[in-house]
């Protein structure tokens, strides 16, 4: 890890997300609705239906994927931090059907909850800021040393 930041502990919210409500979208307003500009994340619950995505590390684009049926949420993370002067959510999700079988990715606006338990750790410090990052094709955050 080079040059990590250093960050205190802010507020933390538990929170329940409603259903039918797009679970990046609702975990989006919920930050800028807050002032929430750096946090860290995690939730369980089902969706309706998912929409994720897999980077191409070659080609440097995202190929998505759609799941058009229930599912349980096995796990959510991610962090928050600043994008175009945003807060930004940036999340993967791991999903499981009936048989347990599992499927996952990086969460794209189109998720679809049911239920959704949420922990959302606000982190105090330095803002965090996403930029265009060359060598990988991805919005980065910029941390110098
Ligand atoms: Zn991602």
């Amino acid at each position: 890890m080079n040059s990590p930041r250093e960050y205190s502990a802010g507020r933390r919210f538990m929170g329940r997300l409603s259903p039918g409500s797009d679970l990046l979208q609702s975990l989006q307003s919920f930050c800028r609705q807050r002032g929430i500009a750096v946090a860290s994340f995690q939730l369980i619950g089902a969706v309706r239906s998912a929409r994720i995505a897999f980077y191409d590390q070659r080609h440097k684009k995202y190929g998505e994927l759609a799941i058009d049926r229930a599912m349980e949420i096995v796990s959510c993370s991610g962090n928050i931090s600043l994008r175009d002067g945003q807060p930004f959510v940036h999340a993967h999700i791991s999903l499981a059907d009936e048989e347990g079988h599992s499927r996952g990715g990086h969460l794209l606006p189109g998720t679809i909850v049911f239920v959704a338990e949420v922990d959302v750790q606000e982190l105090l410090g330095e803002a965090l800021v996403r930029t265009p990052d060359q060598e990988t094709g991805l919005p980065l955050w910029k941390i110098e040393p």
